[in-house]
Formats: structure tokens, sequence, C-alpha cells
């Protein structure tokens, strides 16, 4: 038998589990064996796999139109934007494809409001060490980590990379008369889901109205209901200028958007920015309804439900077993569990016992099950987590 060579960019460090199909929160391999999935895409499928009134949505959406590009008003568009900054603070949408592109926007976004409003001089985006906002040439430099970034020649001007939490710092970068924005994420995501306390979003909201910066939320991880709230800033009671969402606002389907008040988002123009797909009828009619599903009351109580649930009994399994997990992180449903061993070897030691965990950086590993998670299915990945760390354990004695 020949033995075929790899037709793919060699991008990924894929676990070897060859995908075919999925049930809400279980997903099944070629040979039909079920895993109880807590990464769902990356935090993406916010109803699970195949919920079936996304998969109607589609289905329906397919049968009557697919693209048409932005050259013609597409009335969907304009009904996900009205319930989008109807449940936000929000005035005005972009729809993109995807996160990257949302933050793609939003930054560009930053630098047109300063441009109009004749501080051109204005360019630098503030940004905190451990953030992820995409994989784009503009939001890699905006993530500033030096992986991601080896290899692709001099750095992007016109960002600042500050410590996580380093408020002195903040307030000098704040301060200079270069500042444009603060962007991050009000808990990080593939940071290792670390939540920035609420006193700091609202210092900075704070610092941004003292020096006439936009603040850029990315909740392109935590929004859409995954942190308990429809936006992870609510609990801090204060509102961005700018935000970024993807990942559940389609489900599954890709799209993504960036959100913006009135006076900021007016000083886009015609031809200042665009996209092929951006906004197009099938990840309209997706998104439309996932957004409909997870901004209900039902949902919302449910995170915080399943995800209090959840935190229990990790506490508990903290106790059991303090070789293997150093802190619980996160907020809702982001969890994240700081792990003793790497945390490389906790995602495989989960998949031999059928469950499906994220990565982070930090030596994390996050769950980020479906929001409509039951109470039955939290206990099974409790379990699945028990039988991980003790066969771990066993094979550290070993
Ligand atoms: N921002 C955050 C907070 C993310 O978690 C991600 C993806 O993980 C992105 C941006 C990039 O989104 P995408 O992969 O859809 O481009």
């Amino acid at each position: 038998m020949t033995v075929l060579s790899d037709p793919l960019f060699g991008v990924y460090n894929r676990a070897p589990l060859r995908v075919d199909h999925g049930k809400g929160v279980w997903l099944y391999d070629q040979e039909g064996v079920a895993y109880l999935d807590c990464v769902q895409g990356v935090a993406t499928n916010g109803l699970g796999h195949a919920h079936p009134a996304l998969v109607e949505a589609l289905c329906d959406q397919a049968q009557k139109l697919w693209h048409v590009s932005n050259i013609f008003t597409i009335p969907a568009q304009e009904d996900l934007a009205r319930a989008l900054t109807q449940k936000s603070f929000a005035d005005k949408v972009f729809f993109a494809n995807s996160g990257a592109e949302a933050v793609e926007c939003a930054l560009k976004l930053v630098r047109k409001y300063h441009d109009a409003k004749g501080a051109s001089e204005r360019v630098d985006v503030i940004t905190f060490e451990g953030a992820f906002h995409g994989r784009t040439y503009a939001s890699v430099n905006a993530g500033g980590n030096e992986t991601y970034l080896k290899g692709f020649g001099p750095r992007l001007p016109g960002f600042v990379a500050l410590p996580f939490g380093d408020h002195e710092a903040l307030t000098k970068a704040a301060a200079s008369p270069t500042a444009a924005a603060i962007m991050l994420e009000p808990v990080q995501g593939e940071g290792g889901a670390r939540a920035l306390p609420i006193e700091c979003l609202k210092g900075v909201r704070a610092l941004c109205d003292q020096y006439g910066l936009l603040m850029v939320l990315d909740e392109i991880q935590i929004g859409m209901g995954r942190s308990g709230k429809l936006w992870a800033y609510e609990y801090a009671q204060i509102e961005p200028d700018i935000m970024t969402i993807a990942k559940a606002l389609g489900g599954g389907f890709p799209v993504g958007a960036c959100l913006a008040r009135a006076e900021v988002a007016d000083t886009m123009m015609v031809g200042s920015h665009g996209s092929t797909f951006g906004g197009n009828p099938l990840a309209m009619a997706v998104a439309a309804k996932a957004f409909e599903l997870v901004s209900s009351p039902e949902i919302l109580d449910n995170v915080l439900k399943v995800s209090n649930f959840l935190r229990q009994q990790l506490a508990g399994l903290l106790e059991a077993y303090p070789d293997m997990i150093e802190e619980i992180r996160g907020k809702g449903l982001l969890i994240g569990l700081k792990v003793k061993p790497n945390n490389r070897d906790v995602m495989k030691a989960a998949r031999e016992n059928n469950l499906l965990i994220g990565g982070g950086s930090d030596n994390c590993v996050r769950l980020l099950p479906p929001l409509n998670l039951t109470q039955d299915e939290a206990s099974e990945v409790i379990s699945r987590l028990d039988s991980t760390f003790l066969s771990l354990r066993k094979s550290a004695k070993a």
C-alpha cells in the first residue's frame, strides 16, 4: 500500500482522532467511538453539535439563497444587527467571517476614529501579555505571543504589550499622546482561562475616559453567554466602545462581528472596510437562531447553574489530586485547570478516558462545554476527569 504524504500545511498539533459526526455534547470518530466533547470547536458550538434548530435554520436557508456579497442589501444582516444592538451597548455592527477578522475591523476602526477626530498620531493599541486575538498579521501582532510571531519578520508597530495586571505600566501607557485604545479579553481564553478582576475592567474604562482612548473588548471566546451573562463586561457594570465577537455567534458556522457605538462606527465610510463573505445569508440565518437561543434566560441560567456545579465538583478534585491540579480558574463555562503534569499529557489521558478537553498557556487545560450542558452530563465530565487524574497518578508511580 502506498503511504500518501500529508497534503495539509503542518500548522496544527492535531490529536489522533478522525472525526465523523456529533450530537449535543458527544463527538464520534470514524470507528463510532463516542467522546464527551468539552472543547466544542474551541468554545464555538455554544449549543453543542448539530443542534436541531440550527440545522433547520441552515437547511432552510440553503434552499433559498447562499451568497450575494455586500453589493446588495441583505435584510437578515439588519435583523441580526438589530438583535445584537438591542442586547448590548452597541449601536452598529460589521459582520466578518471569523474572530480574527472581527479584530481586524476593530483595529482599523480604532485608527479611523482618531484620524476622523484630527488625532491621527493616536495609533497605539495597548494590549496585555497572555492575550490572544487571532492569527492574521495584525491580530497576531496584537496578541504579541513570541512563538506565534517568530519567523514572520519585523513586528508591526502600533502595539504596546503590558504585563497582565500591571496597573502602573497601564496608567503610564494610557497617558501617552500616541495611545489610541486599550484592548483586552475580560477573561483570557488561550492565555490560560485568566479572568481580569472586575475592578481592573472598571479601571480600564476610567483610564479610557480620562485620556480619550477607546475601550475594545475581545469577547470572542467569553461572550455569547459563556460567562453566565450574555457579555462578560456586564459583570463590571461598564460598557466598551468596541467589542469583537465570533465563535458561539454562529454556533459552529463561521461568522464574526465587530460591534461599536455609533459615534465610533460612523467614522468608517463607504470603502473603509469590507468583506466578500461577511454577513452572507447562510451565516446570518444560523447566527440569528444561535443568538436567539443563547441569549435566552434559560441558557444563561443554565450556564450559571451548571458552572457552579462543575466548580464545586472541581474543588473536590483539587482536594483529591493536589499532585495533579494546582488551581481552578476562569468564569462561567470557560473553566481552566492549571495542572501539574504537562497539560498535553493530561489532554491525552483525558482522551483515553473518552473526554475531550482543550489546552491553554501557563500549563492549563480548558473545559469549554456547550452552554446547554445538563447536570448529568456535567457529572459525567467530572467522573471522566477523576478517572483521568487517577490514571495519570498510577502511571506516574509505575
Ligand atoms: N480572540 C479570542 C479571544 C479568541 O479566543 C480567538 C480564537 O480562539 C480569536 C480572537 C480568533 O478567532 P478566530 O480563530 O475565529 O479567528
